[in-house]
């Protein structure tokens, strides 16, 4: 919503798209993104049916809405079958004793992309 008017719509199409990624709320940020031709959502505010999961609450961080809000809970969520706890303890863990192996590799020009986007001349921030 912004300015009392929707400018972006979701709805879960994690399933029916074999996009695990496609949650209402990153649905709705993408289009409300597009409708406004920018990267971030200053000035609007997300509704949405329940307590974001911890994917969309990283989406909502980084389009920067003024507020959220939400109806049902994460504990109700939970009870048919949408638990986000399991995600919430991996992330509290050390990488090590994370169940998804994330481990660093060492190459030889690992720092070249972010030295290229640090000396950019033509970045836009964000
Ligand atoms: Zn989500």
């Amino acid at each position: 919503m912004k300015d009392g008017g929707i400018i972006g719509r979701g709805r879960n199409e994690v399933t029916s798209s074999n996009d695990p990624t496609a949650h209402a709320e990153v649905q709705a940020i993408r289009e409300a993104c597009l409708h406004l031709g920018h990267f971030q959502l200053k000035g609007c505010e997300i509704y949405t049916s329940c307590e974001p999961c911890p994917m969309c609450i990283g989406a909502i961080y980084w389009s920067r809405p003024d507020a959220v809000y939400y109806a049902c809970t994460q504990a109700e969520a939970a009870s048919i079958g949408f638990d986000d706890q399991f995600i919430y303890e991996q992330i509290a863990l050390p990488m090590p004793a994370r169940s998804i192996p994330m481990k660093r590799i060492d190459l030889p020009d690992y720092k070249l992309p972010f030295a290229t986007w640090k000396t950019s001349m033509n970045k836009t921030e964000y």
